[in-house]
């Protein structure tokens, strides 16, 4: 192992690679600098487009050709002055990451001369040749191409390159008969018609000058870091970002001694790198630390509106794997790299505001804000409730697998967690009888006396997959590696489809001529009434949660082919298609990729497994069988027969173990070629899941026996001592 070590000490230097000209820079001073912010729409584009832009921006509307032109234009000028030498439209197909195509700026005019161009058109479509990207059929049954529309929402900006930088616009991603074939167009929908409900809802409570609602995310995002040296020379964390063997070190997290421990240098440094980068493209970055396990991190940006969130959490993992090779690291965002170790999520912090400036989850001051406050606060409960098994479907992924439901982790059971003071508010309301509500009365029910809650209150269940903390909610069943876009699309559209219920009620109950405390008291007692069953403030690692789950008939979806199933129930069928987020199309479709994608990731995994275990641990188990052997042979007639006897005991337990392992390497490629002879895509992917998967495990058992059991100089692969604590 001695090539490994001095390969990590060579790239242990602690050295940073961003320009002079950001380093111990104040950050506003170039913060978006890369960004084509109001501050460069102001500069680049004459003041009247500029104006409509802007209010474009706001509202949503569609831009006409006119104005694309002059924007094209001054977005040109801007980007060559930035050192762009190629545009592209910058788009999020279902593969969960992002997607370019290049394309210069080149052109030539009427006289045959070189010009930069770039058309209002070009700004406005492309038309990438997209036959290579999951559609789920959409195409074959529609249109044979896609195509980018611009999304001005979210700000156009520049990426860095060695000779030259590239402009990017971020789009959409259509079909020609409008079926989306990405993720952040359902993203879009969903926020829209959440404005629309909530503004309606505000509008109720007398908020007339409330004119769009926008929902708020910051999403927490852990990560691993380990040296390159050691990832190159494993093929599972090359090809499937995760170890498939590896025998438990004898230290792992159990001293608790990294969590917010001070940062070493070499971290520290791509830390910093990060940072810069984020801030020269107007990521908010704020918070860097240590995460539980060795080798473990986290960065948290300071929150924004969903889509420029998503959009920003996708470039900054990018950004993070980037900076990470300039530093001799790799980037694991994997779910669970490691096993037995501390896997990674992305705690989803959600909230929605006014466009007045107000956050709906912040409790109020008087007793008529504290009822707007329970309003949606209930709502929101009460659509996880409802739709508990829907917002699980947008965490399911095979990565997550081994965070959900499985040994070492929270069950994937989705409960909300409120903390004792708003149960107990909630619980209140529920037991009284009361049947007018004056302000009299709403104060007697503790609702008006919510002082501004605490997070040191709040937040102290950590086990929740969805837990109210303070004046937000956390979703923290999300999956490191994913896009933030799935959760909170579905997220938004049930809170909107709940919003919209409520709406109604208090119309219809105003209709009746009941007071308004009153009409909103008894659209909202019905269902604090049913949701009850999805709040739960105990610890959910315990398996008696488990139980009392069961009874109280949430769902439990251990596995993502088991919770894919729900996209297509008809329930949430009809309510993604209600809130005009999906068509049916469109879900069938998804269904479809992400029913697909399990299968094929658990097929790399499976034949990654048996490649390693074929061509890297068989060999060296019987290396090492042979030396046992030798030492066998020689020592015979030299030593005592107890010694003699001690080292043959010694070989028939390693022998064993090395035929148990060509037994399993048999056992795994007879169900992995079976597997792959399914025909039916679900079927296929159950059979993944309830056969390949335990068969994996079986190996990867033996693998990490015989690590354990090997001489250490001859054990092909990195292990977890080395990986995660020496770097
Ligand atoms: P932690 O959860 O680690 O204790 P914080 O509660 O301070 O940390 O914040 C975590 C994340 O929540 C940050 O990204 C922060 O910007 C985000 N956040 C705070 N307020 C809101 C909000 N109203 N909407 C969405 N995200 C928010
Ligand atoms: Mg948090």
């Amino acid at each position: 192992r001695d090539h490994l070590l001095t390969d990590i000490i060579g790239n242990r230097q602690v050295k940073s690679t961003v320009k002079d000209e950001y380093k111990n820079v104040p950050i506003p001073e170039y913060f978006g600098c890369n960004v084509f912010n109001d501050e460069a729409m102001r500069t680049y584009l004459p003041y009247k487009t500029y104006a409509k832009l802007k209010t474009i921006i706001a509202t949503g509307e569609a831009i006409d050709d006119a104005l694309a032109e002059e924007v094209a234009h001054g977005v040109k000028e801007w980007a060559l002055r930035k050192g762009a030498t190629h545009y592209t439209h910058w788009f999020q197909p279902m593969t969960g990451t992002t997607a370019e195509k290049h394309d210069s700026f080149l052109d030539f005019d009427g006289d045959g001369q070189p010009i930069n161009r770039f058309s209002g058109k070009a700004l406005k479509q492309g038309e990438p040749d997209a036959s290579s990207f999951p559609s789920g059929g959409l195409r074959a049954t529609f249109e044979a191409r896609g195509y980018t529309a611009w999304d001005p929402s979210s700000p156009i900006f520049i990426i860095e390159g060695v000779n030259g930088n590239t402009l990017c616009i971020p789009t959409v991603f259509l079909s020609y008969t409008g079926e989306v074939l990405d993720k952040k167009a359902p993203l879009l929908r969903s926020m829209e018609v959440l404005s629309r409900e909530a503004t309606r809802l505000l509008h109720l409570f007398g908020k007339r000058n409330v004119k769009r609602v926008t929902t708020t995310v910051g999403a927490e995002q852990e990560y691993f870091l380990i040296d390159k040296a050691y990832f190159l020379r494993r093929q599972d964390l090359v090809l499937t970002g995760r170890t498939l063997f590896g025998a438990k070190p004898p230290r792992g997290q159990q001293m608790e001694d990294h969590y917010f421990a001070s940062i070493r240098e070499r971290v520290l440094a791509f830390m910093q790198d990060v940072e810069i980068e984020a801030f020269k493209l107007g990521i908010p970055a704020k918070t860097r630390h240590n995460e539980v396990a060795p080798a473990q991190f986290e960065i948290a940006p300071i929150f924004e509106t969903s889509n420029i969130a998503t959009d920003h959490n996708l470039l900054l993992m990018e950004i993070m794997r980037k900076v990470a090779s300039r530093h001799n690291f790799a980037l694991l965002l994997h779910e669970k790299p490691f096993k037995g170790v501390n896997g990674s999520g992305k705690h989803n912090n959600w909230s929605m505001a006014t466009d007045t400036g107000e956050n709906l989850l912040e409790p109020g001051k008087t007793p008529h804000e504290n009822l707007q406050f329970l309003t949606v606060l209930t709502t929101v409960i009460t659509a996880v409730y409802r739709y508990a098994d829907l917002l699980r479907t947008s965490v399911a992924t095979p990565g997550n697998d081994h965070r959900l439901g499985a040994n070492e982790a929270p069950p994937a059971i989705i409960s909300v967690f409120l903390g004792q003071q708003l149960s107990r508010i909630l619980d209140d309301i529920e037991n009284n009888k009361k049947t007018d509500y004056t302000d009299k009365q709403i104060i007697d029910l503790g609702i008006s006396t919510l002082p501004r809650i605490s997070r040191d209150n709040t937040d102290r269940n950590r086990t929740s997959p969805f837990a109210f903390t303070g004046n937000k909610f956390e979703f923290r069943a999300v999956g490191s590696s994913q896009s933030i876009a799935g959760p909170n699309f579905v997220l938004n559209t049930i809170v909107a489809k709940v919003l919209r219920e409520v709406c109604d009620t208090i119309e219809a109950n105003l209709k009746k001529g009941m007071e308004f405390n009153q009409a909103v008291m008894e659209s909202i007692l019905p269902l604090i009434k049913e949701s009850k069953p999805v709040r739960f403030e105990g610890n959910n690692y315990s398996p008696e949660w488990e139980k009392e789950a069961a009874r109280r008939g949430l769902p439990n979806r251990k596995n993502t082919p088991e919770s894919l199933k729900d996209f297509i129930n008809q329930k949430n069928i009809d309510v993604l298609k209600e809130m005009g987020v999906l068509s049916e199309v469109e879900i069938k479709a998804r269904y479809h990729i992400l029913v697909e994608n399990y299968s094929k990731t658990l097929n790399i995994e499976a034949e990654t497994a048996l490649a390693i275990a074929k061509t890297q641990i068989l060999p060296t188990v019987i290396r090492y069988q042979q030396i046992l052997a030798q030492s066998i042979s020689s020592i015979k007639g030299l030593v005592g027969e107890s010694t003699y006897k001690t080292q043959v005991a010694l070989l028939e337990d390693y022998a064993s173990l090395v035929l148990d392992l060509q037994k399993k390497i048999h056992d795994l490629e007879t169900v992995l070629t079976k597997a792959e002879e399914t025909e039916d895509e679900v079927k296929k992917a159950d059979f993944y899941c309830e056969q390949v998967v335990p068969m994996m495990n079986a190996l990867r058992e033996i693998v990490d026996t015989l690590e354990d059991k090997t001489a250490d100089d001859l054990w092909p692969l990195p292990k977890y001592r080395e990986m995660l604590f020496v770097y």
